[in-house]
């Protein structure tokens, strides 16, 4: 989770944090101060319903309960993902093949010595007879070579069926944690790097690179007014809508809450405007109906603001250029798209 309170905000929020922890007798460690700072900043409105809805009843909240809201909501995807039981098992199956591999050597060095020795007998064999019980040793040895060759490729191909499950799992683990869990769509960290990388692109090949950054229009009273779950419902259509009007390279994420961004390579300034109008329009066309009840509910509009990449400055500039952007187009009253270019220089000035 990303924090971008004031030191004022943030000081509010970890005072009342300490407090609640001492009032309720809740160990104040670190993981259960994260729980309690975003309860009060509201950032994580999940969790907050949540904790709201312990602290009405009657259940005690325990060290578990605490710990089980942690996990929930706020460990990172990463500490979630059983990696180091991966790490062992993949481990375990590398030792098997290993042991597999040199159990391979040996029973062919041994092989090797037999037939050497039965080759030097089988010259100095003068009788038939004499032929008779080489030629039998030869066979055993054979059929045993045989044998453990059968059974060590079979021990080799379960290792690698294993070896394969288990990549399968490690890449489907690194996708959830780069995917955001209500939209699907990329999340901020994937975003953060995927921005850094077309950057980079974009320098090398001297593209244009855009960026929109997309926030719902009064979402806290549209959640205030139908409940965060028909929010989260809106939140998913969103990301649908933003992923169809987008075209193969460009990536859309929700960068968090009710905001998303997109990336657009190869795109022009104007070319982004464009897109991001389409997306506009078409969410303020689209009526909401509760899926349950057919209710409608009428409609709800997002604000965008668009930045082009300059080669060579920090991502971070344009990523400001764009909040800077979606600020104004809120200013000017909201449902509308606004370009960097339309930004006052002298509040250009101010970004570092
Ligand atoms: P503005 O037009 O200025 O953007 O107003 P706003 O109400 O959208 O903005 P504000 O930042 O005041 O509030 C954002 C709200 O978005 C707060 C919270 O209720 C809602 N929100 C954020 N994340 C989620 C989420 O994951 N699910 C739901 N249902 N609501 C969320
Ligand atoms: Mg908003
Ligand atoms: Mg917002």
């Amino acid at each position: 989770m990303d924090y971008t309170h004031s030191l004022d905000e943030a000081g509010e929020y970890a005072q009342l944090a300490v407090a609640l922890m001492d009032d309720q007798r809740i160990t104040p460690h670190p993981n259960n101060f994260t729980v309690w700072y975003n309860y009060f900043s509201g950032d994580h409105p999940e969790l907050k319903r949540t904790l709201d809805m312990l602290l009405n009843s009657s259940l005690a909240l325990s060290e578990t309960r605490n710990d089980q809201v942690y996990r929930k909501f706020c460990a990172s995807p990463y500490d979630a993902l059983p990696l180091h039981i991966m790490a062992e098992k993949m481990e375990v199956e590398l030792g098997a093949v290993l042991a597999v591999i040199e159990q391979t050597g040996k029973g062919t060095a041994a092989y090797e010595r037999t037939l050497a020795d039965t080759s030097g007998a089988l010259d100095r064999a003068e009788h038939a007879d004499t032929l008779r019980p080489l030629v039998s040793r030869l066979l055993t040895e054979t059929r045993s070579m045989v044998e453990q060759s059968q059974y060590l490729e079979r021990r080799l191909a379960e290792s690698a069926t294993r070896i394969g499950q288990l990549t399968e799992e490690l890449e489907a683990a690194r996708r959830e944690a780069m995917t955001d869990a209500l939209t699907g769509l990329a999340n901020r960290k994937l975003f953060d790097s995927l921005l850094r990388q077309n950057a980079m692109d974009a320098m090398e090949t001297l593209e244009p690179l855009a960026l929109l950054f997309v926030d719902v229009d009064h979402f806290k009273r549209f959640n205030d007014t139908y409940g965060h779950a028909v929010g989260d419902q809106v939140l998913k259509l969103l990301g649908r809508m933003l992923q169809r009007n987008i075209r193969g390279q460009d990536v859309a994420c929700r960068f968090g809450g009710e905001e998303f961004a997109v990336i657009l390579p190869q795109t022009s300034l104007d070319n982004a405007l464009k897109v991001a109008e389409t997306i506009r329009a078409q969410v303020a066309g689209k009526s909401i109906i509760q899926r349950k009840s057919g209710d409608r509910l009428g409609q709800i509009t997002v604000s965008v603001g668009a930045a082009a990449f300059v080669p060579g400055e920090p991502v971070r500039q344009l990523m400001e250029r764009a909040d800077q952007a979606l600020y104004l187009a809120k200013n000017r009253g909201r449902n509308r798209v606004v370009a960097e270019t339309e930004l006052d220089p002298q509040d250009l000035a101010m970004v570092p």
